[in-house]
């Protein structure tokens, strides 16, 4: 039929498909994306990220207009010019006149936005979220023009969110039936902008975080019971390792949601991290795959994952962590220091990611985003404000320029020692391991190391794992 020749579980009633800015960001990649959705059998919910690179630029450019930097200007005109290109390239004449009078009035409010920062000299949050919204709402726009048996839904519309501490977080109830409402029915296919949104009671533009484009997509297929997710990358699959620092990784056959909820929670970009959970509580499998190379088989991740008994799937690091110390004597009761440090910090929204071992027994570490670090230890001096003064908690410490490197896989319970000899592998490399997590996890080894040595970790334990 088409140029895919799909699985049978993917031929099927329903499948949402999200292309990323890596998918969209040249009129070439583009015409792949519409030779891919017009091959496909089944209804499809098409989900599609801002031109590639522009959302970066979006925000470089409103940081220069806040500035006071006048060639704000220049930037946005490029930019105009950018779509105006791959519009010609990509649309057919006889649509493309409704195509550029439909991205005008977008134009004009991006210029009218940067023109406001530029005036005020400062950036607010959501204005910066109504400027980087463009983004996804032109290429949508785009998309959808340049398929013509599609039809374009409005994420603002659908895509609903909520504040939780100083977070914009999906609001799932409301966004679930809107999707349902918005776009159960027909006629298919529908194109939508990924990762934009808007606050559930003000109406506010906002968004679900950079690289959000793959949740939303994972909320469609969630909300409509699509038969399979499918996430079109630049990529052919879901590999052991990131191969931009590892140049022999492997695409990954098959993997288990928990494999690849752990690799995208320590780092592994190709899917944003909430994305999971949505299609994994639904039971509904995920296939990664490359636009440029539509033929390539990819990566099933589905809760039964055939991986022939192998140990580890695959290796990621996350970078820009920071390690929380705190030492004296009340520290070696683990259960009650976790207990109210782990509490005191949830009531402010923050998330204490991995414990960490540490050899002294009057010492309990745990890591954290670096972004999260002065925070956590305001609160955590609050919160222990009668043992610093007794000195029962002798210092609260903070280390940061860290990463979180983690090594994953369904089986790794079975080989116990496997620890020890990653640890042995590291050291001869000369990479120090400053703290592994505390309790071995079912499926996922973790160490911390220096920011500076990421690289050359991943390199020596991709190649122990995957080499020899
Ligand atoms: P998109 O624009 O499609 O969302 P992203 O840049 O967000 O693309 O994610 C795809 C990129 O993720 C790949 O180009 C690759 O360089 C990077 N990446 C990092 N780790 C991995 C991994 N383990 N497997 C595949 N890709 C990875
Ligand atoms: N365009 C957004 C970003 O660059 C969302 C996405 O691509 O998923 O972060
Ligand atoms: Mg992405």
């Amino acid at each position: 039929m088409g140029i895919l020749s799909l699985p049978k579980e993917e031929t099927n009633r329903m499948i949402v498909l999200k292309f990323g800015g890596t998918s969209v960001g040249t009129a070439e990649s583009l015409k792949n994306v519409k030779k891919i959705v017009e091959s496909l059998d089944s209804d499809a919910i098409v989900v599609v990220s801002a031109l590639g690179g522009l959302t970066d630029r979006l925000i470089a450019t409103a940081k220069k207009a806040a500035s006071g930097d006048s060639s704000y200007v220049e930037d946005f005109e490029a930019m105009a010019k950018r779509h105006f290109d791959i519009i010609e390239d990509v649309v057919h004449p006889a649509t493309a006149p409704s195509t550029l009078n439909a991205i005008a009035p977008l134009l004009g409010e991006l210029r009218r936005l940067y023109d406001g920062v530029s005036l005020i000299a400062d950036l607010p949050e959501r204005t910066l979220a109504q400027i980087v919204s463009l983004g996804e709402r032109m290429s949508s726009v785009i998309v959808a023009d340049m398929i013509p048996a599609a039809h374009h839904a409005n994420s603002l519309d659908i895509i609903k969110t909520e504040k939780w501490f100083d977070k914009n977080i999906a609001s799932t109830d409301i966004t679930e039936s809107l999707i349902r409402k918005h776009l159960s029915s027909g006629p298919y296919p529908i194109i939508m902008g990924g990762f934009i949104s808007a606050d559930k009671d003000s109406g506010e533009i906002t968004n679900l975080g950079r690289g959000g484009s793959d949740y939303t997509a994972a909320l469609v297929a969630a909300a409509l019971n699509a038969d399979v997710l499918q996430i079109w990358t630049d990529v052919d699959g879901f590999l052991t390792a990131d191969p931009r620092i590892v140049k022999d990784a492997r695409v990954i056959d098959e993997m288990s949601f928990v494999e690849s909820m752990d690799l995208c929670t320590f780092g592994a970009k190709v899917i944003y991290p909430p994305t999971i959970y949505p299609v994994f509580h639904k039971n509904i499998p995920i296939r990664i795959l490359n636009t440029h190379r539509p033929e390539a088989p990819g990566t099933f991740i589905s809760d039964h994952s055939n991986n022939d008994g192998r140990l580890v799937a695959g290796v990621s690091a996350l970078r820009n962590e920071a390690i929380i110390t705190l030492r004296g004597h009340f520290a070696s009761d683990k259960s009650r220091v976790s207990g109210r440090a782990f509490n005191a910090l949830s009531l402010k929204g923050l998330t204490p990611h991995l414990v960490a071992h540490s050899d002294s027994l009057n010492a309990f570490s745990f890591v954290v985003s670096e972004a999260e670090a002065f925070q956590t230890v305001r609160l955590l001096k609050e919160e222990f404000a009668p043992e610093l003064v007794d000195r029962s908690i002798e210092v609260i410490e903070m280390k940061n320029c860290l990463a979180s490197l983690a090594v994953v896989g369904d089986n790794i319970k079975s080989a116990p020692d496997l620890t020890t000899r990653l640890e042995e592998v590291l050291e001869n490399s000369g990479i120090k391991v400053i703290a592994k997590a505390k309790e071995a996890s079912e499926t996922n080894i973790t160490f911390v190391i220096e920011d500076s040595d990421v690289n050359s970790a991943l390199q020596s334990l991709h190649a122990e794992l995957f080499n020899s």
